[in-house]
């Protein structure tokens, strides 16, 4: 798993920058039911456990690595220097920033397992509430070769951009 390698060393690097933090990990691609999709523990002083999915890792490589993983990591910097701020305060949404390097966007994209098939769903919007597409559906309304309608309200959903 060398990419999961190569982007694990890279967080490291950036937290050592900004933070001056070094931080110890070891990853475990152990999660496999649908209530996990990645979990971070502390297990002493600057050192931590990253577990992570191996269905959703398999399927959505570099996405699933770059999306989980570092919400993951961030979890651990977060521990380490914020200990008592909220799991997705503040805090660890700027700890995100700094990893990404980028502005905060919360995620509308979900990994999943369905019926033990890894999957990736994505959130759209109507005017009642939220629909989670599937990635087949999202291609053809991107391409404009479907419209789809919420049977509640009749409104066409839209893909959210928060
Ligand atoms: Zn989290
Ligand atoms: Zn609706």
């Amino acid at each position: 798993m060398d990419l999961l390698v190569y982007f694990l060393n890279k967080l490291k690097q950036k937290t050592l920058t900004a933070y001056n933090l070094r931080l110890e990990t070891v990853i475990n691609i152990n999660l496999k039911g649908c209530r996990l999709i990645g979990q971070c523990i502390k297990k002493g002083r600057k050192k931590y456990l990253i577990r992570l999915h191996g269905k959703l890792l398999k399927e959505f490589k570099q996405e699933y690595i770059k999306d989980v993983l570092t919400h993951e990591f961030a979890h651990a910097v977060q521990m380490e220097l914020f200990a008592k701020s909220k799991p997705h305060g503040k805090e660890w949404k700027g700890i995100v920033e700094k990893l990404n390097g980028a502005p905060f966007k919360k995620s509308n994209i979900n990994y999943q397992l369905n019926k033990g098939r890894a999957m990736k769903t994505y959130l759209y919007k109507c005017a009642c509430g939220e629909h989670h597409i599937s990635a087949v559906r999202h291609n053809k309304i991107t391409r404009n070769i479907m419209i789809y309608r919420c049977k509640k309200c009749g409104e066409i959903i839209k893909f959210t951009y928060i």
